[in-house]
């Protein structure tokens, strides 16, 4: 039986047809017609003025920290449980990560925490640079509350939407709470053209200053001329392409993602000791991974027994990220909180959630996890 993996790429006939267009028109750059209508397609998508295609969400998050004017020494708020990506592209500009822990019902940023935080800063006269604000696992934090909570200290917010392109919030896209917003198109995110990602933004004058920082730079001069240091971080031609094709399929990837979703909830939601992530009251996420906690006391195992247990017979499923405040990297930074994170992470489980998993698939992946040996 052939190996089912956690998530991935999912690609049909569309992204085929629109790569080799790419390929056949010879626009094999990192600029082309593609790159063009990748971004306005995405912009209208989400419902942001504008759209800039960059070559992974990690080079992203650096632009958007960048347009920010953060500065090296600054203070950046963000959440503990997140992938590495968040917290690295902080360091890029020489600033300092924060972290706030997760609360239970999302298990996003707690605004809460955050609250505490920025008053407790504001008291000693101090204030973040901005606040990155992760949407976990395709479910959107609690933007409303973060963004009030952060205009009333006059943080800009910037939201890592990498991992939940397609899900809302108060009606609202993923990735368009902040004065900036990322995504990523990695190969296991529920939109990939192997690697790229998309910088979002309602102002005119960032998305071009990303596209010439994105472009080494370059001044408007006949010959090469710089007087900023830039990167190279466009997406390339033939990678839009496939973006492109993705787009026109999103809808029905998101609607699979979440049938897998209601499956495993329906099949081991009732068993004693296995939960789910929580759906928060105020959005609808695409459940892009579906994610459990084990208690091993209740169930008789521990998530990493079921882990293993899976993996030998060839299924993959991984622990929740380890959050940002328990990496050695990261040992000298600031935390608020962290024991609702470090207990997702001891307890949590992503189960194999591809639109591409058959029904057969995720039969057999509910199959084994019963199977497992419990004390
Ligand atoms: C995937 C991911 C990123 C990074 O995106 P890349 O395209 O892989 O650089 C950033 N943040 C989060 C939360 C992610 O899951």
């Amino acid at each position: 039986m052939p190996r089912i993996y956690l998530s991935p790429p999912h690609m049909g006939p569309d992204e085929r047809g629109l790569l080799l267009d790419a390929f056949d028109s010879n626009w094999i750059a990192p600029l082309g017609p593609h790159v063009d209508a990748f971004e306005r397609e995405f912009a209208e998508l989400v419902g942001s003025e504008h759209a800039v295609a960059l070559s992974s969400g990690t080079a992203a998050l650096h632009l958007g920290l960048r347009l920010l004017g953060v500065q090296p020494g600054d203070e950046v708020l963000t959440s503990t449980l997140t992938f590495a990506a968040t917290a690295n592209a902080i360091t890029y500009v020489g600033a300092r990560p924060v972290f706030i822990d997760s609360d239970r019902r999302s298990w996003n940023m707690d605004p809460d925490l955050l609250a505490e935080e920025l008053e407790a800063l504001a008291r000693q006269g101090r204030r973040p640079a901005a606040v990155l604000a992760v949407d976990l696992y395709g479910q959107c934090a609690d933007m409303p509350r973060i963004v009030e909570v952060c205009e009333q200290y006059g943080v800009p917010v910037l939201e890592d939407a990498a991992e939940a392109l397609g899900a809302t919030c108060a009606g609202r896209h993923a990735g368009t709470w902040g004065v900036l917003g990322v995504y990523s198109f990695n190969g296991n995110k529920i939109l990939t053209t192997s690697g790229g990602g998309m910088l979002v933004t309602a102002r005119g004058d960032w998305a071009e200053r990303a596209r010439f920082l994105s472009t080494q730079a370059r001044d408007k001069a006949v010959h090469y001329e710089h007087s900023e240091v830039g990167y190279n971080y466009r997406l390339s031609n033939l990678l839009a392409a496939i973006g492109r094709g993705q787009l026109r399929v999103l809808s029905s990837r998101v609607a699979r993602r979440r049938a897998h979703n209601r499956y495993y909830r329906e099949a081991l939601g009732g068993i004693a000791g296995l939960s789910f992530m929580p759906d928060a009251p105020y959005g609808e996420p695409t459940s892009w991974l579906t994610c459990m906690t084990v208690d091993p006391e209740q169930f008789g195992a521990t998530r990493e027994t079921i882990r293993l247990h899976l993996e030998g017979h060839d299924i993959e499923s991984r622990p929740v990220w380890k959050p940002m405040h328990l990496q050695p990297v990261h040992r000298s930074c600031r935390a608020r909180g962290g024991i609702v994170a470090a207990e997702l992470f001891d307890r949590g489980l992503c189960l194999p959630s591809g639109s591409s998993l058959s029904d057969d698939d995720r039969r057999r992946v509910v199959q084994l996890l019963l199977e497992v040996p419990r004390a």
